[in-house]
């Protein structure tokens, strides 16, 4: 028998298609990605990229507060024992969130398998899926929701000071109190680089945009921006060579000089690494439109449908701009909606 929905991808989008999926009678079916090895080095265990996070400000409808009696209600024992927070008043964490969103689609009776899908066959009529650990699932609707994973520097200290003044996402991390009107560092040359620099301009005292060539492939209009900004100080032909500081957080970077290898120390407390993101996407290679970069391509913009009828796409494998939890969610019911009326349609 197959199956209506399959839902790959277990981030805000994926549980948010799960729960609206669930709630029209589809009986969806979710992959949320396997506990393995890989996955814990790649940063894509389920759960997905916000159960990295350690504070939630953002989120709609979770404001900081005494959560955990709402927490333990809410999650099943056996679960809840891993994400418990000795700090009795606090905002949401990313693994809490997520938790609560998995749990809210279990409670709809969603089916859950831990496991990867590893391929794909969207060349047939019966479109199909297949997880790791078991054989092919035939499926009338997908809903791809892989999500993506940061780029790293690969650099040990990066590693040391993350959640500690090294940032991925600067947007929900620049208005903490401890970088304020502190100067940061951000390093990167595209888009994003560009935009997170103005950005923490309103917070910062100084941003130091650090790029490792002499010039920008950021939109032109972005770099003139940027550029113009007293608090920018760009350092080019440089590379983020080291990250120091001490328990309290970041205090100072090293920079290594592309052209004549000098070092070069700067203040800062917070890094920025702002070099891009991969999409989830390997696995859908040559099965559905997708962008040089590999997101996925929606048909029509603000509707989740891809190339490949029945197949529809949410979450950040499909949007490599807005990127952030809320909006992730907001593509998931889109696409849940989209495979309803789909549904509806073929039969
Ligand atoms: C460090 C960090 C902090 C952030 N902080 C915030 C914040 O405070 N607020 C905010 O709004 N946003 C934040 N974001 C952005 C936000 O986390 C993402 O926009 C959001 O998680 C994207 O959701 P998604 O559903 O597209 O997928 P993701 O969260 O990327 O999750 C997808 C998951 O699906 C699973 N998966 C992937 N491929 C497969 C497969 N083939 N089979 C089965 N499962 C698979 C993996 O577990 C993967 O991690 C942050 C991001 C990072 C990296």
């Amino acid at each position: 028998v197959a199956e209506k929905v399959v839902i790959i991808g277990s981030g805000p989008a994926g549980w948010s298609a799960a729960i609206y999926a669930a709630r029209a009678n589809l009986e969806p079916i979710i992959f949320e990605g396997a506990l393995s090895n890989e996955n814990q080095v790649q940063l894509t265990l389920p759960l997905g990229q916000l159960a990295l996070r350690f504070d939630v400000e953002n989120y709609p409808g979770f404001p900081s507060g005494f959560l955990s009696a709402f927490l333990d209600s809410a999650i099943d024992e056996e679960r809840r024992k891993y994400m418990f927070r000795q700090d009795e008043k606090h905002s949401i964490s990313g693994p809490e969130l997520m938790e609560l969103m998995r749990q809210q689609a279990k409670n709809f009776g969603v089916r859950v398998v831990t496991d990867d899908v590893v391929k794909v066959n969207f060349k047939l009529r019966q479109l199909k899926v297949k997880p790791r650990d078991e054989n092919w699932l035939e499926t009338e609707t997908v809903i791809l929701a892989p999500g993506s994973k940061v780029n790293s520097l690969g650099l040990a200290s990066e590693e040391t000071f993350k959640n500690r003044g090294v940032t991925y996402c600067v947007v929900s991390d620049a208005t903490l109190p401890r970088f304020r009107n502190q100067p940061f560092v951000v390093v990167g040359g595209g888009d994003s680089a560009m935009e997170d620099a103005l950005f923490l301009t309103q917070f910062a005292s100084k941003v130091f945009l650090v790029h490792r060539r002499d010039s920008f492939r950021a939109s032109k209009t972005l770099v003139e921006r940027t550029l113009a900004s007293d608090k920018v100080q760009v350092m080019y032909n440089q590379n983020l060579h080291e990250i120091l500081g001490d328990e309290d957080g970041v205090s100072k970077v090293k920079l290594r000089n592309t052209l004549d290898d000098s070092i070069t120390e700067l203040p800062t407390a917070g890094v920025d690494i702002s070099i891009g993101y991969v999409p989830n996407t390997a696995f859908l290679k040559g099965q559905v439109k997708m962008n040089e970069e590999g997101f996925i391509k929606w048909k029509t913009p603000f509707r989740t449908h891809t190339s490949v009828p029945g197949v529809f796409a949410a979450g950040d494998a499909a949007d490599n701009y807005y990127r952030q939890a809320v909006t992730a969610a907001g593509t998931g019911c889109m696409a849940a909606l989209d495979a309803e009326r789909y549904l509806a349609q073929q039969n």
